[in-house]
């Protein structure tokens, strides 16, 4: 009965952690894609902060953050 009983639940056990180790890994791998993404840092030709590069839109050929402050002093 035991040998059943685990027959059963090895089986189960084996993918919950797999499933556990992969939500891990992914986890870990999007956390190191976050901090790369902070290293990539791009200078604001506007106000002169540095922002992620996730923030910055290229507008007439300079690089201008998307800060709420700092679109209002864009000169078109
Ligand atoms: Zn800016």
């Amino acid at each position: 009965m035991n040998f059943v009983v685990f027959g059963v639940i090895a089986p189960i056990a084996y993918f919950v952690i797999r499933y556990l180790v992969k939500r891990l890994v992914i986890n870990f791998l999007q956390g190191l894609k976050r901090n790369s993404n902070i290293k990539n840092m791009t200078r604001c030709d506007n106000c002169g902060k540095f922002v992620s590069e996730d923030s910055i839109k290229l507008v007439e050929g300079k690089n201008i953050c998307t800060n709420p402050g700092c679109k209002n002093n864009v000169k078109y």
